[in-house]
């Protein structure tokens, strides 16, 4: 087992050639996931020749790891300042960063996050923003995010991507990995059990519209998925070992992101379907999933959309008379739907034409004629019933009625989701279809 682990180092700040034209690289200098690793976070400051450190934290991750990192900078001479959120369940909103702005001590020349999701996403925007390299301590194993250069950030109430730089060092120590609340490490199992339905929908695009694909990058993906999948038991159990196998693995997906250039690696439709009950629940105001969560639940459902699809008996010859499926109200269905994000995403539509009548004709001559590959892919992901199993023994939720996300988010995911992006997923593919009403319809049945 122990001889095909990844070794993370080999992929840090070395451009590698490769054959599908491009040069992959990650600017990220050093992973340290280790016990004793924060005992190396002082020792990087001096080598760096950082002089003074701006420490990001929450009252729990200051509590957690914040307060030891300061000390170990003391013991090596290295003064310190910090600013810590009272409220533990921040939003990476203008509130906050106007908060970082107002306290950041102007004398100091990195920060240090400390912490995971939330304290990553402001830290790498604010730093990236007052022109100061960051790097993170992490606090938990519970989404992919930590090595990436994009900040999702709340603007006007708004999910918005912003692109930011990647953390220069990302140091984990187990003992505070494995003591992680248990949900928190669920998560990340989910955010990492997503890579099955991304990767694959990756494939279906480069089939279907030739968009650039790199199998190196998508087996490097693969195989740690694969890894740590079969880790489930562990990761259960709180074995350090396992935890930090999962912790590299959700590094890597965001090295996979900085080698192709944007989050194909990473994301695909069990990310819109996550993305979309984010947003209805922060506009509903009604509390808070951890993203993983989402991210696991939705790729149950997306699975169970590659099951139906591959065991339908279609003949590809009569693709080409199909219609698209077309909505007299489609306006007002998007403005029912996404509410106060109805304006960007017609916008989108309006500029990506994901949905053009024209588009949708060339698509369906690329899915006749490469039917039999496309259900190569869709025999190629686990079952939905495998999934389901493998979330279960890590204690994640894995039906949407487990976070309290209403049957209407789910109907209205399956069918909208897929506007929020112009990524080409099986949301799309259905679409093109003209099934995808109908397999929402069955997976989501009236009452
Ligand atoms: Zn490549
Ligand atoms: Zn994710």
């Amino acid at each position: 087992m122990k001889n095909d682990k990844v070794d993370i180092a080999q992929y840090l700040n070395n451009p590698t050639k490769c054959s599908c034209g491009k040069t992959h690289f990650a600017g990220i200098k050093m992973v340290e996931i280790s016990e004793g690793a924060l005992d190396k976070v002082a020792a990087f400051v001096r080598d760096s020749g950082y002089e003074r450190p701006f420490i990001v934290a929450d009252c729990n991750t200051y509590e957690i790891a914040g307060k030891v990192v300061l000390d170990k900078l003391a013991d090596h001479g290295i003064s310190a300042s910090s600013y810590v959120f009272a409220d533990a369940n921040l939003s990476p909103d203008e509130h906050a960063l106007g908060t970082l702005l107002m306290n950041l001590d102007t004398t100091c020349d990195v920060v240090i996050a400390v912490g995971s999701g939330t304290i990553n996403d402001l830290s790498r925007f604010f730093s990236f923003q007052v022109g100061l390299p960051y790097f993170i301590v992490a606090t938990a194993p519970s989404m992919d995010g930590y090595a990436s250069s994009v900040a999702p950030l709340l603007r006007n109430n708004l999910k918005t991507t912003f692109e930011c730089h990647v953390p220069v060092a990302i140091f984990a120590e187990l003992d505070i990995l494995a003591s992680a609340p248990v949900e928190m490490i669920a998560a990340g199992f989910g955010d990492v059990l997503g890579k099955y339905t991304c990767l694959a929908d990756w494939q279906l695009s480069a089939i279907i519209n030739d968009e650039y694909y790199c199998e190196w990058v998508a087996s490097l993906t693969r195989h740690s998925l694969e890894r740590t999948m079969k880790l489930s038991e562990g990761i259960a159990r709180g074995d350090k070992e396992a935890i930090g196998e999962l912790m590299e693995t959700l590094i890597l997906s965001g090295i996979a992101i900085s080698y192709v250039g944007n989050s194909r690696p990473a994301s695909g439709s069990e990310h819109h379907l996550a993305h979309f009950w984010e947003m209805q629940l922060l506009w509903g105001d009604k509390g808070h999933v951890l993203h993983g969560t989402n991210v696991g639940i939705g790729t149950i459902l997306v699975l169970q959309l590659y099951q139906s699809l591959l065991h339908e008996t279609l003949d590809p010859s009569s693709f080409q008379g199909i219609e698209a499926p077309h909505s007299e109200n489609w306006t007002a269905d998007i403005e029912r739907v996404f509410l106060d994000g109805a304006s960007e995403v017609l916008a989108l539509e309006e500029v990506m034409g994901k949905n053009d009548l024209q588009k949708h004709q060339q698509r369906l001559g690329a899915i006749a004629e490469h039917w039999d590959q496309i259900r190569e892919v869709l025999a190629s992901v686990p079952s939905p019933a495998e999934a389901r199993k493998l979330l279960e023994e890590v204690h994640a939720p894995y039906e949407p009625v487990h976070v309290g996300l209403e049957r209407q988010w789910v109907y209205d995911a399956l069918v909208y989701a897929k506007e929020i992006r112009a990524r080409y997923t099986i949301l799309q593919l259905l679409w093109d279809l003209n099934l995808l009403n109908d397999y929402a319809g069955r997976i989501v049945p009236e009452q």
